[in-house]
């Protein structure tokens, strides 16, 4: 498996629309993409730095991975997405290497990527996303 960069953060807050001023009005971030992933319970905002992203995360509903993340710990950094080459071939790679994940074979993720997660009993506490780009 070959990680390429950092691809994004995943950053986890209550109100999307409030949380980006600070990004775009204070840091001067642009958001160049906006989405509502119905299989993940969130809508989530894209902000580019660089060669990675930010990626900010808000809860559609009250029983979300997000909503629950937030009320758990609140608001911050909730996971990390490192970028491969071939998701296949790393999810096969890091499975049979006994890393525990939980995701098996990648899923759809925001901005038309292929993602998966590994388990963060696995990661030292990190909550770890691969991300493939079409
Ligand atoms: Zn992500």
């Amino acid at each position: 498996m070959k990680v390429l960069c950092v691809d994004h953060i995943g950053i986890a807050v209550k109100d999307l629309e409030e949380s980006l001023k600070f990004y775009t009005e204070v840091l001067g971030l642009e958001v160049t993409g906006k989405e509502v992933v119905e299989e993940q319970k969130v809508k989530v905002a894209f902000l580019p730095c660089g060669d990675s992203e930010l990626e900010l995360l808000e809860s559609t509903t009250s029983d979300g991975p997000i909503a629950r993340f937030i009320e758990k710990n609140g608001e911050g950094i909730q996971h990390i997405a490192l970028r491969v080459d071939n998701i296949e071939e790393a999810l096969a790679e890091l499975k049979e290497k006994g890393v525990r994940l939980i995701d098996e074979k990648p899923r759809y993720g925001a901005g038309g990527a292929s993602i998966a997660f590994a388990h963060p009993k696995a990661t030292k506490g990190v909550l770890l996303e691969l991300s493939q780009r079409k």
